[in-house]
């Protein structure tokens, strides 16, 4: 069975920065986020049973999924959020553990927000943790979306604090350097992951 490295970390803390570094190696990169997207594309089976459950608002006139209005709808009622987290999640899993079986390098990554959240850490063998101040995660994730501060500190807020984090991380990328800094890093934990994976 293929090394599973789960890769995780705060918003904006540069998991996307840190996971094209690995990819640029020949590394199988699998993005929850990207899966919990594929799994209620038109065509599958979940948008159709999230049709039926909420009414054709939440489709748009182009037959996919209005996310927006979706997530007020089931932010407004803890119910609702549980029986979409009923359909969606066993599916998130299953496409998330095909990308994982379709790995064709030594090891593969699972890039998620939520790993240890989520449960989704059970399928990986070791953690690795992208770790900012929050300053500079502020700063960054800001910068990138344009977003007013009071809206990324509500997002941080919602997520795991650092120390949370930390604590469950068997490695770390520091990432409050520069990009030259995290191609170093990347390069060690990348070397570091083929002995593993070998032995
Ligand atoms: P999200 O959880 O929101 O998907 P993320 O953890 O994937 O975020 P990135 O998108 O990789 O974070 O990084 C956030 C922003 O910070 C991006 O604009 C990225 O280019 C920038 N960034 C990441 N690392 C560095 C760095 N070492 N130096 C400067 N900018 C960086």
């Amino acid at each position: 069975m293929t090394l599973i490295i789960g890769l995780t970390g705060g918003i904006g803390s540069g998991k996307t920065a840190v996971s094209d570094r690995f990819a640029a190696k020949g590394i199988t990169v699998v993005d929850a986020d990207l899966a919990s997207r594929a799994v209620v594309e038109p065509g599958r089976p979940a948008l159709q049973a999230i049709e039926e459950h909420f009414g054709s608002e939440v489709i748009t006139p182009e037959g996919s999924l209005d996310r927006a209005l979706l997530r007020q709808k089931v932010f407004a009622d803890e119910n609702e959020r549980k029986w979409l987290e009923q359909l969606t999640h066993p599916l998130i899993r299953e496409e998330i553990i095909s990308g994982l079986e379709n790995a064709t390098s030594p090891y593969a990554l699972l890039v998620s927000p939520l790993l240890v959240e989520s449960g989704q850490s059970q399928l990986t063998q070791r953690i690795l943790v992208v770790d900012v101040p929050e300053a500079v995660q502020l700063e960054r994730t800001m910068a990138r979306d344009d977003n007013p501060e009071a809206q990324v500190k509500a997002i941080m807020a919602a997520q795991a604090n650092r120390e949370t984090r930390l604590g469950y991380a068997d490695d770390v990328v520091e990432n409050n350097g520069s990009l030259e800094d995290l191609d170093r890093q990347v390069e060690q934990l990348h070397q570091r992951y083929l002995t593993l994976a070998e032995g």
